[in-house]
């Protein structure tokens, strides 16, 4: 049984009462993005009607009341993951640019010719490629640990991959095509004691279980707000104060620097260091009400209610003849993907759109991952906190249906 109000949560999302195709509209593609509450939409407005202005350097009323919001966000997404302190906290586009400013920063510091990076089967595109490109560079080696048909990591390979050359592990936390939960935590005690680094890709993790980095003992996690109920254009990067410190900066501009003469420029204190330009201000400062709005409800009410939506949808996908389950991992998040004997991806995905339900067809940004499963790409079903038992019915319907007009 779910433990909230899910009728009361659907009222707070304007998009979900939308039709689509006549029909009324079932999102099943939270892990692509998740559809935005009132509160988010109402902050954006409120910024842009009442106070935009540039930000840290105004002086003015409504600089003043912009820099407030902004940075007050900082305090929230701190909490958020239990980061030790405010200045650990780095806004960036995403995950994507939180990954790729440690490789070109950190990356480019430490890693050199012979050295390792490990990264596993499942990894996004995204924590994949920014480490080929320093690879590349540094004339370093890429390892990739194994996972097993379930789509669960080999430990045991993992083990064996780790030793003296290994400079990096960047692993996902939970996996964006599977579902897999990974075992970050054993992940991260590992990669320590072989004196590696470890950044974790919590853009599927962040919004279904509960984050405390400092627990984790991770050196870098990277988020987005998009899949947390809050705006596109805005993550969290985090990383531990001392390695930020150390590390050299990544892109140089105003609001990163101390002092600029033509002989020598001295960088800002962190994390402004790492914040060069004119940030995204009014989707920062709304990426607080999604935060807000996800503690109101409590993570672990959302994780029981997703886990009741993940359970029913499998039962029932599973009895769908020629219907097969990608992703059987024992601790699972709510990402369902499937195949369907002698029947496109894209044709599933083209005729459920007609019924107004909106699923993900294709590779998920994932390619290797589906290499290893022989198979170009998979549909996925995604749930979030408004999704119900009712609109995996109306999935379920429109599967059968569709299969029987391909089949
Ligand atoms: N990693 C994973 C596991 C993801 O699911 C995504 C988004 N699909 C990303 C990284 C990249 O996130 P973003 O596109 O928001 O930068």
């Amino acid at each position: 049984a779910s433990p909230i109000d899910v009728a009361r949560i659907r009222q707070q999302f304007p998009i979900l009462s939308r039709m689509v195709k006549g029909k009324p509209l079932v999102y099943l593609d939270n892990a692509a993005t998740s559809q935005k509450p009132q509160v988010v939409i109402d902050a954006l407005v409120d910024y842009y009607t009442g106070y935009n202005a540039n930000i840290h350097r105004g002086i003015h009323t409504l600089a003043e009341e912009a820099t407030a919001a902004f940075e007050s966000t900082r305090d929230t997404a701190q909490r958020f993951i239990n980061a030790a302190l405010r200045e650990e906290i780095i806004f960036t586009r995403g995950t994507t640019e939180g990954i790729n400013l440690v490789a070109y920063t950190w990356g480019r510091q430490n890693v050199q010719a012979g050295d390792e990076i490990i990264i596993s089967a499942m990894e996004h595109h995204s924590n994949i490629v920014p480490w080929q490109i320093l690879c590349e560079e540094k004339g370093a080696n890429l390892k990739v640990i194994p996972i097993n048909d379930d789509g669960e990591l080999l430990m045991e390979e993992y083990e064996r991959l780790l030793s003296n050359k290994t400079k990096l592990v960047s692993v996902v936390h939970v996996s964006n095509s599977l579902g897999t939960i990974n075992p970050v935590k054993q992940i991260i005690d590992l990669a320590h004691q072989a004196g590696a680094v470890v950044m974790i890709d919590g853009a599927q993790s962040t919004v279904h279980m509960n984050i405390d980095v400092q627990a984790l003992d991770c050196d870098f996690f990277a988020c987005s707000a998009h899949k947390l109920y809050g705006p596109t254009g805005v993550g969290v990067l985090y990383g531990k104060k001392h390695i930020l410190e150390a590390m050299p900066v990544f892109m140089g501009g105003g609001e990163m620097i101390k002092e600029v003469t033509f002989a020598k420029t001295t960088y800002n204190d962190l994390p402004y260091k790492y914040e060069a330009g004119t940030p995204n201000i009014a989707d920062v400062i709304a990426f607080k009400a999604a935060i807000d709005f996800i503690n109101e409800i409590g993570k672990a009410n959302i994780a029981q209610h997703e886990q009741d939506v993940l359970q029913y949808a499998t039962a029932q996908l599973e009895q769908i003849h020629g219907l097969h389950i990608v992703g059987k991992a024992v601790e699972k998040a709510s990402v369902l993907s499937f195949t369907v004997d002698k029947v496109h991806p894209q044709d599933l995905g083209i005729l459920l759109d007609n019924r107004g339900i909106a699923v993900r067809t294709g590779h998920h940004c994932t390619q290797p991952l589906m290499d290893r499963f022989c198979i170009p790409g998979t549909t996925r079903a995604s749930f979030a906190v408004y999704s119900t038992r009712e609109e995996v019915d109306a999935l379920v319907a429109g599967l059968q249906k569709a299969i029987q007009l391909l089949l």
